[in-house]
């Protein structure tokens, strides 16, 4: 496994026909860091194509060139190169987009996860990367293809998604140098925030309302959690795509340290997602359940129902915590 940028660039240089894919639930990071290198490549001459597996979430219909992303299953045959960003394992390519790895297609990993074991024939992980974009961004530069105003949208977007608004602890000097370099091409910074972070249709403050309402702190009130059923999200008319960020409100109240959030998938598979503040490792934890992440933000899908998966999680949660 080499971890060198240049190699990766040229396995980039020598195809024709690559396909580039994100995550599952796809994020800004997964999405922009997809569409930067897939707008890239494009000027380079070569025939992208640009796929998801689930559904791209409404939120982010202001990236440029996202139209041209297809979503669902695609035909391994068409491509000579797939290259995954944002991902850490195959799986969360999901059911649709994983055949593509599976048909033992030339990969390449683009990724920022805490992994020593990246999946691809071609890898660069960089972990003190606050986003798969920074990584991006680094790339189209050793590819020699020059920023424009949509890649600069694109990979501003990864960034200031993946790290709160430059708020979280991954936020480094090399962010800000990129990101100042990003605003050279008339990024409208004040409308991205407002369509990325404050306008929420009103089913997601209804849903707001209803995950709210399940919050609970443990006696230490070090940890948090929220959740929420099937039933709850169908009853406010809710999509997945409106949950992200919800953990932030249990993870934001004094003195918690971690954050849960239980979502319930089906009756038999629980999807957590876990945050820490200052000092608990987080990706460690998702591991114990077959997950993983970053130290302060990972995640991890669980079999069971949902009070039986949140009392497991609890309790191995226990003793975590400093002075306890
Ligand atoms: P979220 O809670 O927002 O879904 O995910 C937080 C972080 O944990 C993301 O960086 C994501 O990549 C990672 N993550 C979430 N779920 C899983 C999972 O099931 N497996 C792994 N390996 N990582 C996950
Ligand atoms: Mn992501
Ligand atoms: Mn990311």
């Amino acid at each position: 496994m080499m971890n060198d940028l240049s190699v990766v660039a040229e396995s980039i240089k020598r195809c024709q026909r690559p396909i580039i894919c994100g995550h599952v639930m796809p994020d800004g990071d997964s999405l922009g860091s997809v569409l930067a290198l897939g707008l890239g490549l494009h000027l380079l001459g070569k025939q992208v194509t640009m796929a998801s597996s689930d559904p791209l979430p409404e939120l982010y219909s202001f990236l440029p060139g996202i139209n041209e992303m297809i979503v669902g299953e695609v035909s391994p045959e068409a491509f000579d190169l797939l290259i995954v960003v944002d991902c850490s394992v195959p799986d969360r390519l999901g059911s649709a987009l994983l055949p593509l790895y599976e048909s033992g297609l030339t990969t390449v990993v683009l990724d920022h996860h805490v992994n020593d074991q990246p999946f691809g024939d071609f890898n660069y992980v960089r972990s003190s990367a606050a986003a798969t974009g920074e990584i991006i961004m680094d790339l189209l530069e050793a590819l020699g293809i020059p920023l424009n105003t949509d890649l600069a949208i694109n990979l501003y977007t990864a960034i200031v998604t993946d790290t709160g608004s430059f708020r979280y602890e991954n936020t480094t000097s090399e962010t800000h140098r990129r990101v100042a370099r990003l605003l050279e091409y008339d990024i409208p910074v004040a409308r991205l925030s407002n369509l990325i972070f404050s306008e929420q249709p009103i089913s997601q403050i209804r849903l707001l309302e209803a995950v709210l309402s399940t919050l609970e702190v443990s006696e230490n009130g070090q940890l948090a959690t929220i959740s929420l059923s099937r039933q709850t999200q169908e009853s406010v008319g809710a999509n997945d795509q409106q949950i992200e960020g919800m953990i932030n409100y249990a993870r934001n109240i004094q003195n918690v340290e971690v954050a849960m959030f239980f979502r319930e998938l089906d009756e038999q598979r629980i999807k957590i997602s876990f945050r820490s503040k200052y000092y608990i490792d987080v990706n460690l934890f998702a591991k114990k359940f077959g997950g993983g992440g970053h130290v302060r933000a990972s995640g991890c899908t669980v079999e069971g129902t949902l009070s039986e998966v949140k009392d497991r999680v609890v309790k191995e949660a226990q003793g975590l915590f400093r002075g306890c």
